[in-house]
């Protein structure tokens, strides 16, 4: 596995690959790895002649610095587990490698996908993400991109960066991965105790619920039964559970608005955010 810290040699590297006709794959990641993170490495071996990884703590996707500080980081761990997945390059920038020494912020049409529901709850984090990821796609230019489901509006907004800038790039979007109990994989669990880890499969076990009950009651008041689990539960504070068009991230009040429909919920859980969402509906009509 090559590494590299500078965004200039990368660029040579890989305007190298492309012209001996080598696909790439980019799966951008912020580190302190897990299986979700490498199901996404492997999808991308398995689809293109070279798999480009990133590990980068965006400040910019931040909007609370106590968080930012507090990310998990295990860099040397980070890169024993991608040698093993077979990536190819690891590119592991500084932040003016990513965003140069002038620091220019722009800012992104998002369409409105930055002010509802995660964007909501963390301003600026969207535009964040975007920014970082378009540096990515400028730096890397893959054929494909990949992304996990996990983190459903962020896919949306990927999607949409894609459409304004950089057509020719496919986004692969990648199932969750869970631990055994169901809760989502990601580097924040780390925060949790163990025994709150444990529990925390009560997220993926309500939305599975829910899917369950929006075919015999509607969609609004199985929602509201969920809801009113979560409140209950000890420990728990919901900030959202919504049924959303998968495409645009709006609400939608009934099954039959949209023919992609997301339930995505999150809650905190001792002190931490946990994300997670479910497929009520897609466009295969199941
Ligand atoms: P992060 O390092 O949290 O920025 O995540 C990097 C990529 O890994 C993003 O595309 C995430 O959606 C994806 N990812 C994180 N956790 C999971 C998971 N449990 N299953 C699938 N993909 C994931």
């Amino acid at each position: 596995m090559k590494v590299f810290k500078s965004a200039l040699l990368l660029h040579s590297e890989l305007a190298n690959q492309r012209k001996m006709g080598r696909s790439i794959g980019f799966v951008p990641t912020m580190g302190a790895l897990h299986e979700g993170h490498l199901a996404l490495v492997e999808r991308a071996r398995e689809g293109n002649d070279t798999v480009v990884c990133s590990i980068f703590v965006n400040p910019r996707q931040f909007n609370d610095a106590q968080d930012l500080q507090a990310y998990p980081r295990s860099i040397e761990d980070d890169m024993e587990k991608l040698m093993a997945a077979q990536v190819d390059i690891l590119f592991l920038p500084e932040y003016a490698d990513v965003y140069g020494a002038d620091d220019v912020h722009e800012t992104i049409d998002l369409n409105g996908l930055d002010h509802v529901l995660e964007g909501r709850q963390r301003p600026g984090h969207f535009q964040g993400v975007a920014q970082v990821v378009k540096r990515f796609f400028e730096q890397v230019q893959p054929n494909r991109a990949y992304f996990g489901q996990k983190d459903f509006q962020q896919t949306v907004v990927i999607r949409r960066l894609l459409n304004l800038h950089f057509p020719d790039i496919q986004l692969v979007v990648c199932p969750i991965i869970r631990e055994s109990n169901g809760l989502a994989m990601s580097s924040r669990n780390e925060r949790l105790s163990t025994d709150g880890r444990n529990k925390a499969g009560f997220i993926f076990h309500t939305l599975l619920r829910l899917r369950e009950r929006c075919h015999f009651k509607s969609l609004q008041e199985s929602l509201e039964i969920s809801r009113d689990y979560l409140q209950s539960k000890k420990g728990v504070t919901l900030e959202y559970l919504e049924a959303v068009d998968g495409l645009t991230m709006k609400t939608v009040q009934d099954l039959e608005d949209a023919s992609n429909i997301v339930a995505v919920v999150v809650v905190q859980f001792e002190g931490v955010r946990l994300l997670d969402n479910i497929i009520l509906k897609n466009a295969a009509g199941n």
